[in-house]
């Protein structure tokens, strides 16, 4: 299969061949054979660096909380989960994951809950298996609620990385910093001398004295782990002083730690407890990327508590980190494409990613012919690729037909 007439992110005129699960040929131009896609913007299939796929949907089985605020509708989210039964999670991720299809995304970090069962991540397991020629999971055993004191936790943690890729917890939901720094040191011992990963939900808070990923920075140069732990979220650091915000910059480059951030559920649970004016805490991306840091996109929870509005599209997610980060300047719409592509398959790992000859063939080709319209027009994917094969298609008028007589 040849597509010509295809548009990089740089505003290159190109054309891909595809040989079974591979890039074959990548031509500059538009060669004379294959079908034409009209100067469609083309990028390797969408990461999404964070994501929960045994919390997608609960909304469709349980209650939202009774108040907006963020400490209540985790609660509720806890209870709803608690009540579940694996097999009930795995359906409603099944049907997730075909969201994430149809949008572009072929590559996922799910953080699976694992305090009370493993049962969870078994089943979260099961799909990954069952998709895998379709899209890549990639699994965090997650110590989600504030039980990190139960007996079997830790016990989970090991458990869990048989299964798992990697593990993480939210050392900032403990009850004292001594305690959090406890866990962080645990989870990192669970890893020690194993191939694995750690992604902590790290000061997801807007008190500026929430400093636990100074400890996992730390941590990671201690145990010579650079490049295998991610920070999800850090929207402390959106209250941080400049004086220490500056020297924290310096170690977080030096540690190599993937920043990632999820825009959309950092402006919704940010400044809960506060009156007017409010904070719209969200990490420094600007800052952290102009210092070398890799810093990539998730798009957090679908239609949960935490997130109803949430439909897994990473462009959302895109567009929402430009307009709360000051990427309002055309040319950020190239970055933000980086975060949600290169940048995620950096910190997951990812190998075969690309647009080059012999990268896996998991493309995307919008409706648009440049970031920045992709980013302004949220169109259905003109069409999705996963290893070779058309995934999802459509084809939607580009003329706008408004009707005013
Ligand atoms: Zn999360």
């Amino acid at each position: 299969m040849i597509l010509k007439n295809l548009k990089t992110v740089e505003g290159k005129i190109i054309s891909i061949e595809i040989n079974g699960s591979k890039i074959a040929k990548v031509y500059d131009g538009i060669t004379s054979e294959g079908e034409n896609m009209e100067g469609k913007l083309v990028t390797p299939a969408l990461v999404d660096s964070h994501a929960h796929l045994d919390s997608n949907f609960l909304l469709d089985v349980c209650k939202e909380a009774e108040t907006p605020k963020f400490i209540e509708a985790l609660k509720a989210l806890l209870e709803c989960k608690s009540k579940l039964s694996a097999d009930e999670i795995y359906k409603l991720a099944k049907k997730s994951l075909y969201y994430y299809i149809s949008h572009g995304t072929l590559y996922i970090r799910t953080h699976i809950m694992i305090d009370d069962t493993l049962d969870r991540l078994k089943y979260i397991a099961r799909l990954k298996e069952e998709f895998k020629d379709i899209l890549q999971i990639q699994i965090i055993g997650f110590v989600q609620s504030y039980s990190y004191f139960d007996d079997n936790v830790e016990e989970n943690i090991y458990k869990s990385l048989e299964i798992a890729d990697g593990v993480g917890g939210q050392p900032h939901l403990q009850p004292s910093r001594e305690d959090g720094i406890g866990m962080i040191k645990k989870i990192f011992d669970s890893v020690e001398g194993k191939d694995k990963l750690l992604d902590f939900h790290a000061d997801f808070a807007d008190d500026p004295e929430t400093k636990f990923s100074e400890v996992i920075i730390s941590e990671t140069l201690k145990r010579k782990m650079q490049g295998k732990v991610s920070l999800s979220h850090v929207t402390a650091m959106h209250s941080y002083n400049e004086d220490y915000f500056r020297r924290y910059l310096k170690w977080l480059k030096e540690s190599k730690i993937n920043v990632i951030v999820a825009p959309i559920t950092a402006l919704e649970e940010s400044g809960a407890f506060e009156n007017y004016p409010k904070r719209r805490g969200i990490a420094r991306v600007l800052d952290l990327i102009s210092e070398g840091v890799n810093v990539a996109l998730g798009h957090d929870d679908i239609q949960n508590h935490l997130n109803p509005y949430g439909v897994g599209d990473m462009l959302q997610s895109g567009f929402i980190l430009a307009i709360s980060s000051y990427m309002y300047f055309s040319s950020y719409a190239k970055t933000i494409f980086d975060l949600m592509t290169y940048n995620g398959a950096k910190a997951q790992l990812i190998k075969n990613y690309g647009i080059y000859e012999g990268a896996d063939a998991n493309l995307v080709i919008y409706n648009s012919t440049n970031p920045l319209d992709a980013l302004r027009e949220i169109k259905p994917r003109r069409m999705v690729i996963s290893k070779g094969k058309i995934v999802y298609e459509s084809n939607i008028n580009e003329e706008l037909k408004v009707n005013v007589d």
